[in-house]
Parts: structure tokens; C-alpha cells; sequence
């Protein structure tokens, strides 16, 4: 099928409440799921690169010009009833109600059934809505190059996520101050096409609830419920309740999945969590190099470090805690919400263990957890890199000399520091081997489990800043490239054996790859 072919119709715009105004200007708007508002016509929309693994998905067959025209806002896909909105949203940000955001640069462009699987696709940075507030509703390259690459590479990691369709240029300028510093410049704006069963966070339950609009909060629950979740049943007390269970189960798999991979989000703001429990808003986000439960790729966040590496299992409950008060209205009764958030609590110790040992390559449950804690802080002295370290331990079989090797394969100490921590790693290498002893399975068996969950290959900040510097230049052969390897994070790719290395020196402190600012 051809993008204009697509059977597009209103659906979370038929059904629920729509803002009677078309005033397209930052606004309150009340008692209303979303407004309608068009895209901007970009002056010179060109192609850059789109999924073609997701087109397959979802049965399309694009070709660059459709992307470029269909993608853009240039052209609207064909359909006789159905318009493009923005959604209506609140949120907690760094802590703190921060009342409506919204969609203030993204716009739903279209809802559709594809094999018999609800989507909607939206653009982000196609103008402004009546959510920009004071921004302008556009975005630069550099941040939707970062989106387009680490959506797609995180669905191959396996790990829920909004898809990233396609990455075009627009041929305007979009200004923007990258540091807060007081220099602003004009960089190129771009767009992705994104596309997810629903863009629905827990921000929008959560204005409803502030605004004290119970009759749209029941209606926007409901129909997340019949559309999204409909083997919960239908609505009743009971429903809701199982409705926030399974919130709470999925935002708690995908903690363990960024905490696997070593993704650190950086903006867990109660916005930019998707119902779904999907990876979702791609900003100053960052991989865990040299592992510290502290760090945080993003520089408006540095001083308190809220959405740090080790904090973002917290602050997924903290989350489910604000979803949880916005439910409650039609719930009425704390006890069995506290009861699911104390579950989350207690099975992401019980999973998050497991996981780890799952990385080392432990099935064996009886290992105490402090050999968890022992190796957090052992890689966390050794400043060994995350992704290396547990790749390069799913290789070969361990030996004293093996392990050595790792080590300084992995580190980010210099030499003389390495080996003057020698009889610290040896000391937990015992311990170590001392709970391999009692594996079962074999070494291949175990080494295959270990590697389709180690990746060798992840979205360094480093990677995509020259690709991105590369991509302003119009070049965008390592967008491409990174993109490739990206498909198959878990298997050896020995032609991109050069991306399967420690973060360079130059990088280290360098804005863009290893820090990031909310700008974008
Ligand atoms: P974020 O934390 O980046 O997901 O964004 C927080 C809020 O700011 C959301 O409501 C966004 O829609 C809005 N926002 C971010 N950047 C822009 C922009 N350039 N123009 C309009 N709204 C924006
Ligand atoms: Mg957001």
C-alpha cells in the first residue's frame, strides 16, 4: 500500500471531546482530549531516511518523494473525515504540577487501522499548536536525528518504544540558544514521523484530574480501556483498577529494560510517560558508558540528577503514584492502588536481580543480592563501560587472563590505575566464578542467552553527534550507516567492529556527546 492510501479516519478524534475553538494560539483548553490545528506547508521538504523495517510492518511501500511530501505536512493524506490534532496534556516536571502542556510541536497527521492494529502518526517540530506556550512549535535536526536513530535502534533492542517512520529536512531555519547561554543560532528544522498505537501519557489522565473534569477523565479512561485495553473489560471500579495494574506491570518491564541496555531517558516528566509503557519523547537522553547509578546525560537536570541512571526506577513509581491520584476519582478507595504500587516495588527488586544475574549469566536464584550490589559498585570503581563489559563477558569463557583482558578492553581508568586495583577485581572475578560453579547449563548454551541480551551495538551520544554533525554538513551516509547496524544490536557485525569501542577521549565532556540540554 502507498502512504496516501492509507485508510485514514478520526478515531481518538471521533470519539472524544474535541476543543471547540480553531484558534491556533497558545491557549488553556479546557474540557477537551485535543484541538485540531494543520501542520505548517515546510518551504522545502526533502528526504532524508525512513524506516523501511516499519513501512514493511505496517504493509507500506514508501518511496522518498511520498515521505517527503506526505511526511512533511506538505500534503495530507487522502480522507474525507478525518482532520490533524494536537493533544491536550498536563504533567509533572522535574517534581512539580506544571498544569497544560500538550502537544506544542507534535501533530497527529493521522489514525488508522493496519492490520487490525489501531496507530496514529504524528509529526513532531511541524509548527505550533495552541500548546506551544512560548516556543514555536518546530525542531531542529540535531534532536530529530537523535529521535529517529535511538527510536528505531531501541525496537530492535527489543524494547518498547514509539516508532520513528521517517526523518525529513524542512528547509527552514529554527533558532535556537543550545545552552541556555544567551547565543542563540539558526540551525535546520526537521521533522520524524512518528507512529505508536496511541500517543496517549499519563500527563493527559492527569489534567483532567487537576482541572477537576471527571466527566472527559471517565471518557478518556474508557476509551483507553476499550481501544488499547480491551481484555480488561468493560468499565467499572474493577477495570479501572486493572487498568493501572497493568499500567504499573509495563512501566515496570520497561525500567528493567533501560536499566538492562543502560538508557537513561533524562526528562521523566509524568508527560513524556507513555500509558503504553513505551519508550516515548526522545530528548537529552543518554547511554550508560562508564557505569555510575548517578549520571545523567541531561545539563538542565544536573544539579539534583532527579532522572539519573539509578533513579529511574523511583521515579516510574513516583510516576504511577501521580497516575494513581488521577485515577483515583473514579476509583474512590486508595487501599488496592497502594496495594499495585507496592507490587511494582516488590517485583522490580525480585526482577531487577534477576535481570542482572540473567547479564553475568546466573540462573541460579538463590544468590544473595548483595553479590548485586557487589558488582554495581565493582564496575562503578572500575568505571568499566556497560555495554563492553557485559558483551565481552557473554564472549568467552572466563579465566583469570580473560578477565584481565576485559577489564582493560572496558575500563575508562588509566593503566596504572587498573592494576592497582587488581586485587579488588580478582576479588570479586571469585566470587563470581564461585556462583558460575553452580550453573547448569553449558558454556555455548549460556553464551547465547548472555549475548541476546547484552547488546554490542548501542546509540553512543557520541555516534550520533557526527552523524549529526556529518548530517548538517548534507551528508547523511552515517545516519544511514548507524542505522544499519543498529537492526541488529545483539549479533558480532565485524564490519562495524569500530563502533564496538569505549567512548573516545574527545567525547568525554564534549556538548552533544556525553551531555545534552532539554533544547531541541
Ligand atoms: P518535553 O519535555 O521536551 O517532552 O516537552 C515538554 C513540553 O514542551 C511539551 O508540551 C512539548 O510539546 C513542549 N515543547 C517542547 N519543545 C517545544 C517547541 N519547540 N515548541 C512548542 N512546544 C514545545
Ligand atoms: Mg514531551
Amino acid at each position: 500500500m502507498k502512504l496516501r492510501e492509507i485508510p485514514v479516519h478520526p478515531h481518538f478524534s471521533k470519539y472524544l471531546p474535541a476543543d471547540p475553538s480553531l484558534e491556533n494560539r497558545s491557549r488553556p483548553v479546557n474540557n477537551s482530549c485535543f484541538s485540531f490545528v494543520s501542520p505548517v506547508v515546510p518551504s522545502s521538504p526533502k528526504y532524508i531516511h525512513h524506516s523501511k523495517e516499519l513501512a514493511k510492518e505496517l504493509g507500506l511501500e514508501i518511496l522518498p518523494n511520498e515521505v517527503s511530501s506526505y511526511l512533511s505536512g506538505e500534503k495530507s493524506i487522502p480522507s474525507n473525515d478525518f482532520k490533524p490534532f494536537a493533544m491536550c496534556y498536563g504533567g509533572h516536571q522535574f517534581g512539580n504540577w506544571a498544569g497544560q502542556l500538550g502537544d506544542g510541536r507534535a501533530i497527529i497527521i493521522a489514525e488508522t487501522d493496519l492490520n487490525d492494529q489501531l496507530y496514529q502518526f504524528q509529526l513532531k517540530g511541524a509548527g505550533p499548536t495552541p500548546y506551544s506556550r512560548r516556543a514555536d512549535g518546530f525542531a531542529v535536526l540535531r534532536s530529530s536525528i537523535r529521535e529517529y536513530l535511538c527510536s528505531e535502534a531501541m525496537h530492535h533492542l527489543g524494547i518498547p518504544t514509539t516508532r520513528a517512520l521517517s526523518l525529513v529536512s524542512t528547509g527552514d531555519k529554527v533558532t535556537r540558544d543550545i545552552m541556555y547561554s544567551g547565543d542563540p543560532k539558526e540551525e535546520p528544522g526537521a521533522i520524524v514521523c512518528r507512529v505508536a498505537p496511541s500517543f496517549i501519557r499519563f500527563g493527559n489522565f492527569e489534567i483532567f484530574a487537576a482541572r477537576k473534569e471527571y466527566d472527559e477523565l471517565k471518557q478518556l479512561v474508557d476509551y483507553t480501556i476499550f481501544y488499547h485495553f480491551p481484555h480488561l473489560g468493560t468499565p467499572s471500579k474493577e477495570t479501572y483498577l486493572s487498568f493501572f495494574r497493568e499500567v504499573s506491570q509495563r512501566t515496570r518491564d520497561l525500567m528493567i529494560h533501560w536499566q538492562r541496555v543502560g538508557f537513561v531517558h533524562g526528562v521523566m516528566n509524568t508527560d513524556n510517560l507513555s500509558i503504553h509503557g513505551l519508550t516515548i519523547d526522545y530528548g537529552p537522553y543518554g547511554w550508560l558508558e562508564d557505569y555510575d547509578h548517578n549520571w545523567t546525560p541531561n545539563t538542565t537536570d544536573r544539579d539534583t540528577k532527579r532522572y539519573r541512571y539509578g533513579n529511574q526506577p523511583n521515579i516510574g513509581l513516583w510516576n504511577l503514584v501521580q497516575l494513581a491520584n488521577a485515577l483515583y476519582t473514579l476509583i474512590e478507595n486508595p487501599q488496592p492502588l497502594e496495594e499495585i504500587l507496592e507490587e511494582y516495588k516488590e517485583t522490580f527488586h525480585r526482577d531487577y536481580k534477576a535481570m542482572m544475574l540473567a547479564k553475568l549469566g546466573l540462573y541460579n536464584q538463590e544468590i544473595p543480592k548483595e553479590f548485586i550490589a557487589f558488582t554495581e559498585e565493582f564496575l562503578n570503581r572500575l568505571k568499566l563501560d556497560y555495554t563492553i563489559f557485559f558483551r565481552l563477558l557473554s564472549e568467552e569463557p572466563i579465566t583469570e587472563s580473560r578477565f584481565v583482558e576485559i577489564i582493560s578492553a572496558s575500563s575508562y581508568l588509566n593503566k596504572e590505575t587498573v592494576e592497582a586495583m587488581k586485587g579488588y577485581s580478582l576479588d570479586w572475578l571469585g566470587h563470581y566464578l564461585e556462583h558460575l560453579d553452580y550453573e547448569t547449563t553449558n558454556w555455548e548454551v549460556r553464551s547465547t542467552k548472555m549475548k541476546q541480551i547484552n547488546p554490542k551495538y548501542v546509540l553512543r551520544n557520541y555516534m550520533a553527534q557526527i552523524a549529526i554533525e556529518e548530517a548538517e554538513r548534507g551528508n547523511y551516509a552515517l545516519i544511514d550507516e548507524l542505522y544499519q547496524m543498529l537492526l541488529n544490536p545483539y549479533d558480532d557485525q565485524p564490519h562495524y567492529q569500530k563502533w564496538f569501542a569505549k567512548r573516545p577521549e574527545w567525547a568525554a565532556n564534549k556538548i552533544g556527546s556525553s551531555m545534552l540540554s532539554c533544547s531541541s
